[in-house]
């Protein structure tokens, strides 16, 4: 039997940085993952790197330029004729940076001198964990430590199987060929959205069913209310409070029944993405055997320190609940490689960003007004758009606009939400306020490169003591 210090169950954002982090630590590290891409070769980086944010982002930004072509270009003094979208380029070019990066995993694994195995896992008593790989052989391995990290997958709501023809998950959404002329979508949750815009972008007409009553629930209202106006112009048909209760497909045609303030409506689409949540990768694990529990909802019940019910047992990223995202679970994965090394780290849960890849991007970290509001925290907000911003004029992106929500008394910034032209980037600013405990005051005082998209957080902070300059 192979003996590691520590083994690491999947090689996704949480896992294969976990098994770096340990192996530079001096642990001998094994990964497994038991991923195979569409050619049927084992790959590593998990949902993240094959079917989520980086094929996603992919599409985003190849479409993007479609939209600035067709919409932006003439005011730029560009005039395109003959403009014609090869959305089977596109999606090679997707399949390509998927391949790079994956590819840059297994490097990375290497270097670090991590043993990977192409395969399943499964966990036995003591400590031991059997692999079924995918040349038809099997492995027995022992590890001091062992650490699950394998991710989530799509769920869909009861009934309504997925066949990725005509009904799709995302990854099925992921790898259309063709734009649908009528797509429907449930749930407009970040992958709803995302997935829409890209095929909205590329000609199809886009229906989103969500139950929930208000838009982006999570996120500061200031922002979910503007950034649905903005979808909504782009030609998002987002509607609210709509349940849906029955999807029937045949060949090309989707018929979704849901119910609308109680009245049952009809929608009949030409294909229908559910983009409803993500749930746990636990089966085949053999979590009860060894003790491992999980909650109501699937997710594998860990401490702060990623200690499972289970000793010698750990769980991080999507498989341990909480926001799924891979910048979280690859925190939870270099933390927990400290920890085992008797190393002090922590994450943050208070300052992780959440990014929504639409365009304008919406982008948060921190608390939100009504968060500061429900659990009576008194606030103060700045808010400063983009319009406001020379180098937004100059790029022709003016819509959105920054908010910061900071301690009334203390001047403490609790939050910051943008909505706005690169606010996954421009987030990053307030992510390193937040986690230094910086007071709206300092950010004021910051000299932020002008032009620069970045002056808007500058305005915002200086709004908050309600001395913006440009606005
Ligand atoms: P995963 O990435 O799911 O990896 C788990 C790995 O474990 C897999 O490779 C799997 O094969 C392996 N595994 C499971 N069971 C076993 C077993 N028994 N034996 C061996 N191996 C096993 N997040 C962001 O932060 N930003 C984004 O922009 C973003 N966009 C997304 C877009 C889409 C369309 C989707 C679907 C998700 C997106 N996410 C995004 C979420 C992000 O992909 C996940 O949060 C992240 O991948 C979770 O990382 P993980 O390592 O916990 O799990
Ligand atoms: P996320 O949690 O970001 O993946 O988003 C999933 C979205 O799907 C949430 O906003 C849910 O409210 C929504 N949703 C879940 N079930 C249904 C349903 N039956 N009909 C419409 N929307 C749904």
């Amino acid at each position: 039997m192979q003996q590691f210090d520590v083994i690491v169950i999947g090689a996704g954002p949480a896992g294969y940085v976990c098994a770096i982090r340990c192996a530079q630590l001096g642990f001998q590290v094994a990964c497994i993952d038991k991923w195979v891409n569409a050619k049927g070769k084992p790959t590593l980086g998990g949902t993240c790197l094959n079917v989520g944010c980086i094929p996603s982002k992919a599409l985003l930004d190849s479409t993007h330029h479609v939209h600035f072509l067709r919409e932006q270009a003439a005011q730029h003094g560009l005039k395109i004729s003959g403009l014609e979208v090869d959305i089977p380029t596109m999606q090679k070019r997707k399949d390509k940076v998927v391949q790079i990066l994956t590819r840059g995993v297994a490097s990375l694994l290497k270097k670090n001198k991590v043993e990977v195995f192409a395969g399943s896992a499964r966990l036995g008593g003591e400590q031991r964990v059997h692999v079924d790989q995918h040349d038809g052989s099997t492995v027995e391995m022992q590890g001091r430590h062992i650490v699950i990290a394998s991710g989530s997958q799509p769920t869909s709501i009861p009934d309504v199987g997925i066949d990725n023809e005509n009904i799709l998950d995302s990854t099925g959404a992921l790898g259309l060929q063709e734009a649908p002329e009528r797509l429907g979508i449930i749930g407009a949750g970040v992958i709803g959205l995302e997935m829409g815009s890209v095929w909205q972008r590329l000609g199809s007409e886009v229906i989103i069913l969500e139950a929930l009553p208000d838009f982006l629930p999570a996120a500061d209202q200031t922002v979910s209310k503007e950034a649905m106006k903005l979808l909504a112009k782009q030609g998002l048909d987002i509607r609210m409070n709509c349940r849906v209760q029955e999807v029937q497909a045949s060949t090309g045609k989707v018929s979704v029944t849901y119910h609308l303030n109680g009245a049952e409506q009809r929608l009949e689409v030409n294909k229908l993405i559910v983009a409803v949540g993500r749930m746990a990768n636990t089966e085949g694990l053999g979590l009860d055997g060894v003790h491992v529990a999980t909650d109501q909802k699937g997710f594998i019940k860990v401490d702060a320190h990623w200690r499972t019910s289970s000793e010698g047992i750990y769980a991080i990223g999507d498989v341990a609940g909480g926001a799924m995202l891979a910048h979280k679970g690859s925190e939870e994965g270099m933390a927990l490689a400290e920890h085992l090394a008797d190393q002090y780290a922590h994450v943050n849960y208070d300052a992780i960003p959440w990014v929504i890849y639409t365009w304008p991007e919406i982008a948060w970290v921190g608390q939100t007004e009504q968060q500061c509001k429900a659990s009576g925290i008194s606030y103060r907000t700045g808010e400063f758009p983009f319009r406001a911003l020379g180098r937004a004029h100059a790029m022709d992106d003016t819509a959105g606009l920054f908010k910061i929500v900071c301690d009334k008394e203390s001047d403490r910034i609790l939050g910051a939400h943008i909505l706005g032209p690169s606010a996954s980037e421009l987030i990053c600013e307030a992510v390193v306020a937040i986690e230094s405990e910086l007071c709206a005051e300092d950010l004021a005082r910051m000299v932020h490169a002008h032009p620069s998209l970045a002056e808007g957080m500058h305005e915002a902070a200086l709004a908050a003591d309600q001395r913006a300059i440009h606005f």
